[in-house]
């Protein structure tokens, strides 16, 4: 049904790192991460048949996806950008799924928001698996009562995800990720861009957020 290279290309390395896996191609997402890219560069993509995009901007995505939707209103709004708390009520009206949730004052207004609101995008546990200072995510110590909280606030937990240092083999980072949430009894794993995705796959990500691989780089 694509008819798009780029997309066809990555949809191609998806399969056959899934099929090394033994895995079912349906069992990982391939988020589009549209960030920096205007419109006209997203249409293409929802034109060939993709539906799940991820932007890191609560308001970009505000500025982008409203008339995209109205063409597409089955399109799904990954929000993979640390999350301001003044931001969860916006985050919580326009995205379908949140893969920065990392703290308990976050928990706590994206809570409130989805109570408000009505609307419940999936959440997604973000980890710093590499325990870099200037990246966002839990430290891996406070995840399980992180969990425990998210879950005690009706958070629709579903996986974890992780941004691993740069330059460095992923594979490690991409396999703790996979035990963490194999211990804590989450399903979800969002992991892998453009560089590594495929080893992604092979580790078990259900999720893996690809920027430019599909849209060149961004300026
Ligand atoms: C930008 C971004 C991506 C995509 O990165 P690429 O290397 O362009 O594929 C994935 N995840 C997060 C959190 C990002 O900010």
């Amino acid at each position: 049904m694509s008819e798009h290279s780029d997309l066809d290309a990555i949809e191609a390395r998806i399969a056959a790192a899934a099929t090394l896996a033994g895995r079912k191609r349906d069992t990982v997402t391939l988020i589009a991460v549209s960030k920096t890219h205007p419109a006209s560069a997203i249409e293409p993509l929802l034109a060939a048949g993709h539906r799940d995009f991820g932007e890191n901007r609560v308001q970009e995505a505000q500025e982008k996806w409203p008339a995209l939707r109205e063409h597409y209103p089955d399109a799904r709004l990954h929000l993979i950008g640390q999350l301001q708390s003044n931001k969860a009520g916006d985050a919580v009206g326009i995205a379908d799924a949140i893969h920065a949730v990392d703290r308990s004052s976050l928990i706590g207004a994206l809570a409130k928001a989805m109570d408000a609101s009505g609307r419940r995008p999936d959440c997604f546990v973000q980890v710093n698996i590499g325990d870099e200072a200037q990246k966002g995510g839990c430290a891996i110590a406070d995840l399980p009562a992180l969990l425990t909280e998210a879950r005690a606030a009706d958070l629709p937990v579903a996986g974890l995800m992780c941004l691993p240092p740069a330059d460095v083999d992923a594979a490690p980072y991409f396999a703790l990720l996979a035990k963490l949430a194999r211990d804590e009894g989450v399903e979800g794993l969002s992991m892998g861009m453009s560089a590594d995705f495929e080893t992604a796959v092979t580790l078990g990500a259900t999720h893996i957020r690809v920027g430019s691989a599909l849209f060149g780089t961004r300026g």
